[in-house]
């Protein structure tokens, strides 16, 4: 691979916080992400009917990635299967961050198809990254991980991965564990579908990081077993619990701040709120819309925090694992006063880099 057209698109994606939204809400993300650190990944079929409209005619200057998402969802396409060429030269033809073919899923030790992604988007150009919807085995040092960064390294392309999983994807050690050793790697890695724990990503060597907009955005939901309905059901609308660093269902917060009203928790300082407990959120004239700009908010809010100013990655760890732990601490503040606030498992993986962090700490 050309180093100068590497850096082109590292440079270009550095650090950035994207907002990863389906394509009929892209103008709403437009506002949210259009600052310093922030981009979108616009996604699905009219992605790029959108990415057309946001950079010739809302002149939108932030990375722009498209992501078809053909390795989601029940008639998801699989690994082996061509990309559309069309899809790729119409992102050239709009220069776009950088070009994502629309690869289907890596299944589970679908080695070949792996490989058969790698080696196409190698291909296609130094302005190519390959985007990768993994079976959560990919992440596993007993099952794919060996593999998967052996393949990543000869092939030397950026990588752009969506991770499998019901729920919350890092919330097995395995695939955590298995997340920090890829990230560790040189090449370049782009985290798409997160949540809250992109950030995290963009402390431990994540080239950029994107937070989905909805739960289906977050991760990619497992195919339905045959026979049974599956499809991960009607999400309830969350919002992001500063102090906690997750998502809450808007019915959770309402009952937490019942329970415990003068807790600072529920109090939120970012525009949208502007003070106001987060209450608010479940009776504003449109819910969903109010979430989605406080969440977003509240993200660009902790990743400035961390990122801006000189600190060494070793600080930005410190600072996002302290970030952690205190979450945690809330979480068993307010599990033994409201019903059941319990921490996601992705965010006790984080706290739990506490101990590890101590041991690399250099001695003063
Ligand atoms: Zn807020």
């Amino acid at each position: 691979m050309n180093a100068s057209s590497t850096t082109r698109v590292q440079q270009t994606l550095a650090e950035t916080l994207l907002v990863q939204t389906d394509a009929n809400h892209g103008l709403d993300a437009i506002a949210c992400a259009d600052r310093q650190g922030g981009g979108l990944v616009l996604t699905g079929e009219k992605a790029l009917v959108t990415a057309e409209y946001v950079v010739n005619h809302r002149h939108y200057t932030r990375p722009v990635l498209v992501d078809r998402g053909r390795y989601a969802g029940r008639r998801r396409k699989f690994a082996c299967e061509p990309f559309d060429n069309n899809w790729i030269s119409r992102q050239r033809r709009l220069e776009l961050a950088a070009v994502m073919p629309d690869a289907g899923y890596v299944a589970e030790g679908d080695t070949a198809g792996l490989e058969s992604i790698l080696t196409r988007v190698r291909s296609l150009g130094d302005d190519a990254i390959a985007p990768l919807g993994l079976h959560l085995s990919w992440l596993d040092i007993n099952r794919g991980l060996t593999t998967l960064i052996e393949q990543v390294e000869a092939a030397g392309v950026p990588i752009a991965i969506a991770l499998e999983h019901p729920k919350d994807p890092l919330g097995p050690h395995y695939a955590f564990d298995g997340l920090m050793s890829l990230l560790a790697q040189p090449t370049p890695v782009i985290m798409l579908r997160c949540d809250v724990s992109a950030i995290g990503t963009l402390c431990f060597g994540a080239l950029a990081a994107a937070i989905g907009t909805t739960t289906g955005l977050r991760h990619i939901y497992p195919l339905p077993k045959p026979g049974s309905n599956g499809g991960g059901g009607q999400a309830k609308t969350a919002a992001i619990v500063r102090g906690c660093l997750a998502y809450a269902s808007l019915d959770k917060i309402d009952q937490a701040v019942q329970a415990d009203p003068d807790n600072m928790l529920w109090v939120c300082e970012c525009p949208w709120c502007n003070g106001r407990t987060m209450q608010w959120l479940g009776s504003a004239p449109d819910p969903e819309s109010a979430a989605y700009h406080h969440s977003l908010e509240t993200m660009y809010h902790i990743r400035n925090n961390i990122l801006s100013g000189v600190v060494t990655p070793a600080e930005r760890q410190r600072s996002w694992i302290a970030q952690c732990d205190s979450a945690m601490f809330q979480f068993l503040d307010l599990d033994s006063i409201t019903y059941r606030w319990e921490p996601p498992a992705a965010l006790e993986n984080w706290a739990a880099r506490a101990t590890h962090q101590i041991t690399l700490r250099p001695t003063p």
